[in-house]
């Protein structure tokens, strides 16, 4: 038989794929035994059985291939919420919860507001400020996703949370949306640069294309997005979006060329430049 402590003794083997090997090892273990990580540190001298031990060595020999964790676990928490993932979707990202943040400073205290989050994915964007509504608040959250098996997880995860206030529809950007007028729109576009080499490391290398990279330096759906966004904003509704470090110049000129005041960007917490926003005042002469 092998000992927890044993098992955990062998993290050393995702060295070269990961910064964070221990606590790699540690979370696979916890998956496949059912357990946190303060059981392991409780128990390392109890036996694995060999069912366990042969689902943790696959999943520890994928892992060292370069699939990230949250696709071998099949979950990931953003904001309060314990998400399931899939290959189908991007991993949400810590970062992203400064979306979440800002969305929720924009929306105050009012008691009733309609959000949309465009290419929502695991609905992990959509499901936070949704979960964020009061009792007494009125808050109608859209999630979209141009892949119905975004869609589908995002359904299953608003399902799994018991979140009322949200739902989900296949649409590429705003095609398939109905006319009407949002108090917010949000949106995590994909804006690689298609020529980043980043793309070709880490765990960006198992997620879908589609959700990271995008044409013109990663700006052509942050741009179609702020020209699409006006017809569906009420007066003084805003547009909040995640970008990429380097693009909060470009972004901004889009943004007031496309009209839009009160032009902004937030750095995140590693100080980058991460996510811009600006207020829609109804129609202007361009
Ligand atoms: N921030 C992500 C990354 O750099 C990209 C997310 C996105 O394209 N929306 O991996």
């Amino acid at each position: 038989m092998t000992t927890i402590a044993e098992l955990l003794a062998q993290s050393h083997i995702l060295a070269d794929v990961s910064d964070s090997a221990m606590l790699d090892c540690e979370l696979l273990l916890c998956h496949c035994l059912n357990k946190n990580r303060t059981y392991l540190r409780t128990w390392p001298e109890h036996d694995v059985e060999p069912r366990v031990l042969d689902v943790f060595n696959g999943l520890m020999s994928r892992r060292q291939q370069g699939e990230p964790i949250a696709y071998l676990t099949g979950e990931r928490g953003f904001w309060t919420l314990d998400l399931s993932v899939n290959s189908s979707t991007l991993i949400p990202r810590p970062e992203t919860e400064l979306l979440v943040e800002q969305a929720l400073e924009f929306l105050g205290d009012r008691a009733k507001a309609t959000i949309v989050d465009l290419g929502t994915g695991t609905g992990a964007i959509a499901l936070a400020i949704a979960s964020e509504a009061s009792t007494g608040q009125q808050w109608q959250v859209l999630g979209c996703d141009v892949q119905p098996e975004a869609v589908a997880l995002a359904e299953k995860n608003r399902q799994q949370l018991a979140i009322g206030n949200a739902h989900f529809i296949q649409s590429s950007w705003f095609d398939a949306i109905p006319a009407q007028q949002f108090d917010l729109i949000v949106s995590n576009p994909p804006y690689i640069d298609p020529q980043d080499p980043h793309l070709n490391e880490g765990d960006v290398r198992f997620e879908p294309r589609s959700a990271l990279v995008a044409k013109n330096k990663g700006l052509a759906d942050i741009e179609h997005i702020i020209k699409a966004a006006r017809p569906y904003l009420q007066v003084e509704g805003w547009l909040l979006f995640e970008h990429g470090y380097d693009q909060s110049d470009a972004v901004r000129s889009l943004l007031r060329q496309a009209g839009y005041t009160k032009v902004e960007t937030r750095q995140d917490l590693n100080g980058m430049d991460r996510i811009s926003f600006g207020s829609w005042l109804g129609d202007v002469d361009e």
